[in-house]
């Protein structure tokens, strides 16, 4: 299928044959199980999917790439002309999986959506920008808000780095695949991600100072419990383990009305 890409929906099709592979086997799909895919472009990871014997739900939001989608898949996938980001998650079934090349510009979005929807799926194997993935899979000493809300939903492991150029047209940065096994650490991610994003709200600053900013605690409070965690009184946000967050929110007032930490 000849199309010409659109920059607006990040349009960078897959042309390695070896990184569909890497993705389908990483995805460990199991027959007649629902696959959900966002974006299928032109439908080189889609054709795969189909081949493992998936029900395959596909929503792409460029309707220029419906009709060729239509005529080379038919009824054999359930394809929905809708942007992920505005789409009804209630509509997915409870059980299922996330396949996807995700376009760039809004993939983090996207994953937001779908990890905090009503079923989420159980495991996502995604493409998505090699920065964006090294954060999702980073260590403390270098968290980041992304960090602490993917890992607070799942634990990612890396499938394959994937150079730029894989793709046509190759994107201005390299990717990589993550797979995001569903794994909640805490009944409350939504306190926690508040209290992190108040944390790490100026990068450079220390996290006492970052929290008492924004009056969640004081300067002290924070030292003390950063010393109870076996941390330096000048740590800063990136430095904490996603435990640590959560020991954090369970001890601060305002943010505490959760239950005790449970990983
Ligand atoms: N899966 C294909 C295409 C990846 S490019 C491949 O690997 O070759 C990203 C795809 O996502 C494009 O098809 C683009 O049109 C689609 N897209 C972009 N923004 C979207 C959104 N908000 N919702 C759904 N699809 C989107």
């Amino acid at each position: 299928m000849r199309v010409r890409p659109k920059k607006s929906f990040g349009q960078h099709f897959l042309k390695s044959g070896k990184v569909v592979r890497a993705i389908i086997e990483a995805a460990e799909i199991v027959q007649g199980e629902t696959v959900v895919e966002v974006g299928p472009g032109t439908g080189v990871l889609t054709r795969a999917l189909v081949e493992t014997g998936a029900r395959v739900i596909a929503i792409e939001a460029d309707r220029d790439l419906i009709p060729s989608l239509e005529a080379d898949f038919g009824d054999t996938i359930k394809l929905v002309c809708a942007d992920a980001l505005h789409f009804d998650y209630s509509l997915l079934p409870t059980a299922y999986s996330l396949t996807s090349n995700l376009p760039y510009n809004v993939g983090t979005e996207i994953l937001k959506r779908f990890l905090t929807a009503k079923h989420p799926p159980s495991r996502c194997v995604v493409m998505v920008q090699k920065e964006v993935g090294e954060r999702m899979l980073a260590a403390p000493g270098k968290m980041s808000l992304l960090s602490v809300a993917v890992q607070l939903y799942t634990d990612p492991k890396r499938v394959i780095n994937v150079s730029s150029g894989s793709f046509s047209p190759p994107p201005k940065v390299d990717s990589v695949v993550v797979r995001l096994n569903w794994n909640p650490k805490t009944q409350h991610p939504e306190a926690v991600i508040a209290l992190a994003k108040a944390g790490f709200r100026a990068r450079r600053k220390q996290l006492h100072r970052n929290l008492a900013d924004v009056g969640v605690k004081t300067s002290e409070e924070t030292k003390a419990w950063l010393l109870s965690r076996g941390l330096p009184e000048t740590a800063r946000a990136q430095e904490l383990s996603l435990k640590d967050w959560i020991d954090l929110c369970y001890n601060t007032s305002g943010y505490g009305r959760i239950s005790p930490p449970d990983v």
